[in-house]
């Protein structure tokens, strides 16, 4: 397959900010909330009350819902900082697009810098990078897409968006706002296919400016080689294997709900979960008791009803992958606390059971390897140091996490973590104000944030000679001399 960057799209330097993502912040897309969340859910397979945080996160809380989060269960109101769940702010978050819009309005002006010689003045722009391919992964499909076109826009880039095949359809429901709100044609493209022909042409056409992809480490390795060879810049988001560790001075209740929330949340199609434990020894068999209490208590079931708060994986492929990595360790021995099968009330589609192993060795294949399911590996430790080695002990290094009541402890252990995210007395709260993306085979590059918009922009530096002297580096004298 060929992949067609059009010519003569209205990619230009100089495009000026008021025609970047000004179109898509607007009420177009919050219109739409509603259809897109029940599009997402039946796509995916996540709850319904998920996928409607999914797309807060997108456009934006409607005004009256910021402040009024009531289609959410009180248990999950008192525990998560979700956006929904902040009543008390002073202002409703921003989603995605605004959050860009709204910096991009500051990227026309010039950053004027002191160079130290007054013969020269010396200004820095941002100009946007070019065309840019954003390959994106199914676990949140409209999200990744929005944390990557909405910068990219906003820096007056032209984008490509490569939705999973697995689950594209509110990508191309993006695609088609975009055109209802009259964003110019070729501004923004939405090609849907598999990885291995749409996607591999994609970042390796030769109109391509940049490639920010969100994946596996296998397909992000790949990517990353055709960018090499065609010496593009690539920004990669890549899987994770993150711990909790969780002290033995930590509010037990908290820890074991931003645990659960940690590793059950999304069915645990998420690539910071937090899904290995690490647990003081002193207070793990009371963890695993409320742990188990809670964990049995999920209720599971069609992910379109409000209030089920653990879905179906997102295909038989995962199913299948998800339940070897479970018969795997159960053959090796492993100690199950719960879970590890399909719910008993659940007779058809591919759910599993919130799954928890414990004592589960470091060098096993659950402790280390993404097994993107609802599955968690546990084990104890004994001491700060042993904690922190057995958490950096991965091969990735996305995420982090800790609970403790020790302040100063908390903040040595996440200055210790090696990796891109990390969070105190609590796992996986996301703000696109925050810059997201990991270290080791997590990859490298930022999405969100500051960073996520400076990675489709390209600083040019203008330096003006000012002084009405001649330069007189090669000085009238030597000429005459030479006469
Ligand atoms: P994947 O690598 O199989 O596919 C991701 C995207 O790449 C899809 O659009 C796919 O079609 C495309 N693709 C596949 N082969 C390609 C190729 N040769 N050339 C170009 N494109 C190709 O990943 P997935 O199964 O969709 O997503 C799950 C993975 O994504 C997990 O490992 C998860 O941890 C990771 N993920 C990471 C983050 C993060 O922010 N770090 C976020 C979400 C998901």
């Amino acid at each position: 397959m060929r992949c067609c960057i059009v010519p003569g799209a209205p990619y230009s330097p100089q495009r000026p900010t008021s025609s970047r993502n000004d179109p898509l912040r607007g009420p177009q897309l919050r219109q739409k909330k509603t259809v897109l969340a029940k599009l997402e859910c039946l796509d995916n397979g996540k709850p319904i009350d998920e996928t409607e945080w999914d797309l807060d996160d997108c456009a934006g809380p409607h005004a009256a819902s910021w402040a009024r989060p009531s289609s959410l269960s009180p248990p999950l109101l008192a525990s998560s900082t979700h956006n929904l769940t902040r009543p008390c702010c002073a202002r409703p978050p921003a989603g995605c697009f605004d959050y860009y819009a709204d910096l991009a309005e500051r990227l026309d002006e010039a950053e004027v810098v002191d160079v130290g010689m007054e013969e020269f003045k010396a200004r820095v722009v941002q100009e946007p990078i070019g065309v840019v391919a954003l390959v994106t992964p199914w676990n949140y499909p409209l999200l990744m897409a929005c944390w990557k076109v909405a910068p990219a826009l906003a820096a007056g880039c032209c984008a490509v968006l490569k939705p999973s095949e697995v689950c594209s359809v509110t990508c191309l429901e993006l695609g088609q706002i975009a055109s209802e709100v009259k964003l110019p044609n070729g501004v923004f493209n939405v090609i849907p296919g598999l990885g291995a022909e749409c996607g591999a042409a994609l970042v390796g056409c030769p109109g391509v400016h940049k490639v920010s992809f969100t994946g596996s480490v296998s397909t992000g390795r790949a990517i990353s080689m055709t960018c090499a060879s065609n010496l593009v810049p690539c920004t990669m988001e890549l899987g994770g294997k993150s711990a909790l560790i969780v002290f033995e001075d930590a509010d037990v209740d908290k820890a074991v709900e931003w645990c659960m929330f940690g590793v059950f949340w999304t069915c645990g199609q998420i690539c910071s979960a937090t899904s290995r434990l690490l647990v003081h020894e002193s207070i793990a068999q009371r963890f695993y008791r409320k742990l188990r209490e809670r964990a049995e208590a999920i209720r599971i079931g069609d992910p379109t009803e409000k209030g089920v708060r653990l879905g179906a994986l997102v295909n038989r492929g995962q199913y299948a992958k998800v339940l070897g990595h479970i018969r795997e360790a159960l053959e090796d021995g492993g100690t199950l606390l719960t879970g590890g099968k399909r719910p008993p009330h659940m007779a058809r589609g591919y759910f599993v059971e919130p799954t928890v192993f414990v004592n589960v060795r470091p060098g096993h294949r659950l402790w280390r390897t993404e097994v993107f399911g609802p599955v968690l590996a546990c084990c104890t430790f004994r001491g700060e140091e042993e904690a922190v080695r057995l958490a950096n002990d991965s091969e990735f290094g996305l995420a982090g996490a800790v609970c403790s009541e020790d302040v100063a402890r908390c903040e040595r252990v996440v200055r210790a973590l090696e990796c891109g995210i990390t969070w105190i007395n609590c796992s996986q709260p996301c703000f696109c104000q925050l810059p997201w993306g990991g270290v080791k085979r997590s990859g490298f590059g930022r999405d969100l944030g500051t960073y996520g918009l400076s990675g489709y922009l390209s600083p040019k530096q203008i330096t003006t000679y000012v002084s009405k002297d001649t330069w007189d580096w090669f000085p009238e004298e030597q000429r005459r001399a030479k006469l």
